[in-house]
């Protein structure tokens, strides 16, 4: 730390990113990206919009909002844009929580959530899950605070039945509900059929998981026109040209082709199922996942230890140095190819392990 960085900021501690390694080529199942390209519309909206790079881009996303719009059944100002969803998450921080609105969530949930509550500084509460790792709605019901739900949770995978989402939103009149949904495409349902009747609800998602662009940073906001307004009136005060003319292009290309993402998400899910099986065959604990990943913990193997047998073989899955979490990794779900390799070099590992210990 430098002698000229804010006391404001001394005690942060910054969020720790997924491992990007650019040094070896490795089966990458850690951040929960997609294994299926863009679809071609993409890269031609992109390459269009690389030569018009001099001019500022369009900081109200008219023609993007309005597509959303159409797809997600809203109307164009009940929707914001941003650079990913963690820009949207840290503007709806900034927003709706403070002394008199602190945060609620999860002790097991997204790790942005407390960093954007720290830097914001907005006291928070972490609410724990219980034993198995579920969210017990009657701990939210008239919490009275600005709440925060990842819906399905990261890292357990775990969804939360739309019916508890809305009572936890119709008992808080007062405070936002913030309902992050990253993982909601690969088979949750989204609370957006709420937004009619819930003013307080504000639903949050990204291009980074089902639709291939983790890359392209955009994500987006749902809620009234009033919140989005006040979303808007940060962002404004903040870099109004959040989204880049490229990234810009990419959505409006991505959800001319929507099918071909949901049509990828059926796969993953039928990966997912798969995969789950196999693991429970080899004797892992696989939480029941509507996400793009598994978490899973073994009574053979440490979390850790699985963690860097696989990377030494050039596999690279999550894991947290979190005492819940430690014998846990989360993994990503890839191709089926991919799951094999992964399911076939656990097996491998497992053995050997087996035979270390007898
Ligand atoms: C990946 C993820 C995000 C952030 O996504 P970006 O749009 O890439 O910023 C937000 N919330 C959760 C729960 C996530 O897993």
């Amino acid at each position: 730390m430098s002698r000229f960085f804010s006391a404001r900021y001394a005690d942060l501690t910054p969020y720790t990113p997924g491992e990007q390694p650019q040094n070896r080529v490795y089966l990458k199942l850690n951040t929960n990206e997609s294994p299926f390209p863009p679809s071609p519309g993409v890269a031609a909206a992109v390459e269009a919009q690389s030569r018009n790079l001099a001019l500022y881009s369009d900081p109200e996303c008219v023609k993007l909002r309005a597509k959303m719009a159409q797809v997600y059944g809203l109307e164009p100002d009940q929707v914001m844009m941003g650079n990913g969803s963690d820009e949207v998450l840290n503007l709806a921080f900034m927003a709706f929580a403070d002394e008199a609105h602190p945060l609620a969530f999860a002790d097991v949930t997204y790790g942005f959530y407390p960093v954007f509550a720290q830097v914001n500084h907005i006291p928070y509460t972490e609410i724990s899950l219980k034993e198995d790792f579920s969210l017990d709605p009657a701990d939210y019901i008239g919490v009275n605070k600005t709440v925060v739900i990842a819906n399905p949770n990261a890292p357990t995978g775990l969804y939360l039945p739309l019916g508890d989402i809305e009572r936890i939103v119709k008992s808080n009149p007062d405070n936002v509900v913030i309902v992050d949904e990253a993982y909601i495409d690969f088979g949750g349902e989204s609370a957006v059929t709420l937004l009619d009747r819930c003013k307080n609800l504000l639903v949050v998602g990204t291009f980074s998981k089902s639709r291939s662009m983790a890359g392209a940073r955009l994500g987006f906001g749902f809620g009234s026109p009033k919140l989005i307004a006040d979303l808007n009136t940060l962002r404004y005060s903040t870099n109004p040209y959040n989204i880049n003319r490229m990234t810009d292009a990419a959505g409006l290309a991505a959800l001319e082709e929507n099918g071909y993402y949901m049509n990828n998400c059926q796969i993953i899910i039928e990966n997912r199922v798969w995969f789950t099986e196999q693991l429970r065959r080899l004797g892992f604990r696989v939480l029941d996942s509507q996400t793009n990943f598994v978490f899973a913990e073994s009574p053979k193997i440490a979390g850790g230890e699985l963690y860097r047998q696989l990377k030494e073989n050039g596999i690279l899955v999550r894991h947290f140095e979190k005492d819940r979490l430690t014998n846990f990794n989360r993994i990503t779900i890839g191709t089926r190819e991919q799951m094999q390799t992964l399911i076939n070099k656990i097996a491998e590992i497992m053995e050997e392990n087996d035979h270390e210990n007898c």
